[in-house]
């Protein structure tokens, strides 16, 4: 993968808007003006968009898009403003998913009980993501659509499989998490497309699981994470391993996930579980070492990524054994 070279926002590099992209002449901190749409409706939010492509962003809680349009490190003509649009935000089951609205804010989501009780670890995750205040206005949409390499609801979506429903001029399509995050603040919506749905697939009880970060301070983004999801009975067979931090976009670490299906680790059975865990962390250092990291990843970034992913593992099975 190419080097970007940007601005740093957050943790990482924001990739630079071409140069002759930023206004200068308006004073540094202000956005750049733009044209500001309230649809009310998604038909009619899909009009504005088709109407301005490759000119527009959409804007929900605005936690990511105003510091980047303040900082001129985006500069798009038309805004189209999502909060008015109804029937966005809500939290369903459905029986065989559970069914999270794009405009459901963060907060909402972390005190859901309904959240709570069928997907403990996306609660888990959102209670580590920023700051309250943060969260108050922040959208579960959002934060998938900016893809921030470190933010912490791509990671878990991909530990969970979930799947995006996307809304365009074509009609609605749906992406699995692990093809939606393509690299930094880059995912698989066209511009003239809207996220308005995050499907997570349910089992009749929630599977094993655990979301582990490090950051330097409470509230800041995190330097590297680890989500992990344990399927099985009585013996583990199957789950997902997800890394985040070194590379552009969460990873699954695929090795990790097939050494621990393939261990015959049982729920009751602790006996060879330091064994495994051994092996893990061996496992998950080679496999973080493989990952296609960013420039800017440091051999304490990827180090700290392996030891998050042992951890989460070691959570998620002892999680399941207590079930
Ligand atoms: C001080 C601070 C600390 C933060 N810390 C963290 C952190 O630790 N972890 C973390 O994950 N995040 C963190 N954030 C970011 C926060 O989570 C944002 O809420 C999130 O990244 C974007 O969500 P939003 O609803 O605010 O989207 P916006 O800022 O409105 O939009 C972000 C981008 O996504 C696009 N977009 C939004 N919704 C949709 C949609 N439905 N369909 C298509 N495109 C869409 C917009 O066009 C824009 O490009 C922090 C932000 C701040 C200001």
């Amino acid at each position: 993968m190419t080097a970007v070279t940007g601005t740093r926002y957050g943790s990482l590099l924001y990739p630079d808007p071409a140069p002759s992209a930023i206004p200068r002449k308006h004073p540094a901190m202000k956005p750049p003006p733009f044209r500001y749409h309230t649809p009310r409706s998604l038909p009619e939010a899909l009009d504005v968009l088709r109407e301005s492509p490759g000119e527009a962003r959409v804007l929900a809680g605005g936690q990511s898009l105003v510091p980047l349009l303040n900082l001129r490190l985006a500069c798009p003509e038309v805004l189209v403003d999502l909060n008015r649009v109804e029937g966005l935000s809500y939290i369903r089951d459905d029986g065989a998913r559970l069914r999270i609205g794009a405009m459901t804010r963060q907060r909402e989501a972390e005190f859901s009980e309904l959240l709570a009780a069928r997907s403990p670890l996306v609660v888990e995750a959102l209670a580590q993501l920023g700051h309250p205040a943060i969260r108050n206005r922040g959208t579960v949409g959002g934060s998938l659509a900016h893809a921030d390499p470190v933010a912490e609801l791509p990671c878990v979506m991909t530990a969970l499989d979930a799947e995006f429903v996307v809304a365009g001029p074509g009609g609605e399509r749906v992406v699995r998490a692990n093809d939606f995050f393509l690299g930094p603040y880059e995912t698989a919506l066209s511009p003239g497309e809207i996220l308005v749905e995050v499907r997570i697939p349910l089992s009749p009880a929630p599977p094993a699981a655990s979301f582990v970060e490090f950051s330097r301070r409470h509230g800041d983004f995190a330097l590297a994470e680890a989500a992990v999801v344990i399927e099985g009975g009585e013996s583990c067979t199957g789950g997902r391993v997800v890394a985040a931090g070194p590379a552009w976009t969460p990873s699954r670490l695929e090795t990790v996930e097939r050494l621990v299906a393939g261990s015959g680790v049982g729920r009751a059975d602790p006996g060879p579980r330091r064994e495994l865990m051994e092996e893990v962390a061996r496992t998950a250092e080679a496999a973080v070492a493989a990952l296609e990291t960013h420039a800017d990843a440091t051999a304490y970034q990827r180090r700290l990524a392996a030891v998050l992913v042992t951890r989460a593992v070691a959570r998620a099975l002892e999680r399941w054994s207590r079930n």
